[in-house]
């Protein structure tokens, strides 16, 4: 197999563990090289809220979360932000190659194994960008690994997210509103929230807002990068 990023060939050892156990075998699309290039956030002293890394405690962000909002932050997250994931953000949503949606596929896949919800919805794209791309980058990165339900729109917004400073982006008002599928989900269910990228976590804090003022109680979310 190739890594999906650079072209390299993979070597996909099996251990005897999986040989002998008949352990499921998680495909990976990833060569050594770029894996060399990613950042985990695991074991970094992270915020407890939302995996931010090298934080001493509750962050900033979190804490005005949940001044402002009520939320009490419950985020996870795998690598950090940084050039690597940079370029791959570049490629995949901008230049819109969605063969790249797999890149990530065993990292997120063993994440999906260990933690469990009885809902899984995410961050789709606004109609306008979903026109523009052709794909929805959100939706095809998890589609593999979660059972997705839609439960959320978007709105077309003024000024695109990345084009925004981190004070424009903590003053930008609500875009989501619920489908009304929402309302035959029981209360008591674990719902996760998936994203691509958590900045600010301005995005994520509305969409788990929508979920809250729906009256839900247990609401995690997730991203790729943090
Ligand atoms: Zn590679
Ligand atoms: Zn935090």
């Amino acid at each position: 197999m190739k890594c999906l990023n650079c072209g390299n060939p993979i070597n996909n050892n099996l251990t005897i563990r999986e040989i002998f156990l008949f352990k499921e075998i998680i495909p990976n699309y990833m060569c050594n090289l770029c894996r060399q290039e990613l950042a985990p956030l695991v074991g970094r002293n992270n915020c407890p809220r939302c995996m931010k890394p090298e934080s001493e405690g509750i962050c900033s962000d979190c804490r005005l979360w949940e001044q402002k909002f009520g939320i009490i932050n419950c985020h996870q997250a795998l690598f950090e932000y940084n050039r690597f994931i940079h370029s791959y953000f570049k490629l995949y949503k901008r230049y819109g190659d969605v063969l790249l949606a797999r890149l990530f596929y065993q990292d997120i896949k063993n994440w999906s194994l260990k933690n469990h919800f009885d809902v899984v919805t995410y961050i789709p794209a606004s109609p306008g960008h979903l026109q523009a791309r052709g794909f929805d980058p959100v939706y095809e990165l998890y589609t593999d690994i979660f059972e997705l339900q839609q439960l959320l729109v978007k709105a077309d917004a003024d000024k695109p997210q990345a084009q925004k400073n981190r004070l424009e982006r903590l003053e930008t008002p609500q875009t989501f509103s619920a489908l009304p599928t929402i309302e035959q989900i029981p209360k008591n269910q674990h719902i996760l929230i998936l994203d691509d990228i958590y900045t600010t976590g301005r995005t994520l804090m509305h969409a788990h807002d929508i979920f809250l003022s729906a009256g839900f109680k247990n609401i995690s979310t997730f991203s790729l990068s943090r």
